[in-house]
């Protein structure tokens, strides 16, 4: 017989402090969304495709065969990666994640970090959605509840739950607990989803006095991963502020990031080695590049910060 999951687990208080960046495409989950290009053809004209994200991450910066749609250009290249203008619309980002993830059921291979997103809400850890996707924090929240719904079992749910507990209580010294769906309220609030091409985000980004600076000099090609940048220094902040208050800091942290992307894994790697590892320096930082479809957990390669911790 398994043993009950206690209402409250205590253990969390004994694990090391690890945190993951996730992107999503292709990364977590393979989603049917498809991004509008202008592709050349031998005969030198340019026509109208449609190509999938994990063929965009090859080509994108392939300039001489592809480029956006003349007419709407990078708008309209991801306008399925944005939200509907209008309230009323059906959303293709939920809509395309149920798809994806009825896949996943119906026995085809998840993507590489997919099981490793299982784990971390199974564990309560605390993570980041970064994607050059256009939506509001709101609609990629959702779709993370569409994840908890449909790819963790009642079993996982609760221990999630239960674990969730152990944290509020360790860090927040919380000793009464509202429902089980304010509690996930509160561990979602503290996630973070960065969506780099949604308006908000460039707006905040743009008004950062070192990245309006760092995007004034940045190539356009550049500025995709110089907004991965931005979100993960965020992302890395926030983490570095709750364990600041609630005095989690003496401990081993650890912070992955995961993305099917060579360019982003590249440049990300080479921000994390110049800066974020010189400025958190107690923190370890581990890059996985899942570009590699065969492999179950992406390739390990860039490691900084704080060595030999158990388990990462
Ligand atoms: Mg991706």
């Amino acid at each position: 017989m398994t043993r009950p999951v206690p209402y409250l687990n205590e253990e969390v208080a004994n694990r090391d402090f690890k945190y993951y960046i996730f992107d999503w495409d292709d990364n977590i989950l393979h989603m049917p969304t498809k991004i509008r290009m202008e592709h050349k053809e031998e005969d030198g004209t340019w026509k109208s495709v449609e190509v999938s994200t994990s063929t965009f991450a090859l080509v994108r910066t392939d300039t001489e065969h592809y480029r956006p749609p003349t007419q709407g250009g990078w708008a309209e290249a991801f306008r399925n990666f944005a939200d509907p203008e209008n309230d009323g619309e059906p959303n293709r980002f939920i809509e395309d994640t149920l798809a994806a993830l009825a896949k996943v059921s119906n026995g085809e291979k998840p993507s590489p970090s997919y099981n490793t997103f299982r784990k971390t809400l199974i564990e309560g850890r605390i993570f980041a959605i970064v994607t050059a996707r256009g939506h509001a924090p709101a609609t990629i929240e959702k779709a993370v509840r569409v994840f908890i719904e449909n790819a963790l079992t009642p079993l996982e749910r609760e221990t999630m739950m239960s674990n969730l507990r152990g944290y509020r209580k360790f860090l927040d010294k919380v000793e009464t607990f509202g429902t089980d769906e304010e509690e996930l309220d509160y561990y979602l609030g503290m996630c973070r989803y960065a969506a780099v091409t949604y308006d908000g985000f460039k707006e905040r980004m743009a008004n950062d006095p070192v990245y309006k600076e760092k995007l004034a000099r940045a190539t356009t090609a550049a500025k995709p991963e110089l907004a991965k940048e931005f979100a993960i220094r965020d992302f890395v902040e926030h983490v570095f502020h709750m364990l600041q208050r609630t005095g989690g800091l003496g401990r081993s942290v650890a912070i992955g990031f995961s993305d099917d992307d060579k360019g982003n894994v590249k440049s990300v790697s080479n921000y994390i080695k110049s800066e974020l590892s010189r400025r958190f320096d107690g923190i370890k930082f581990v890059v996985y590049d899942t570009s590699d479809r065969s492999l179950s957990k992406g390739r390990k390669v860039c490691v900084s910060g704080q060595m030999n911790l158990p388990g990462f």
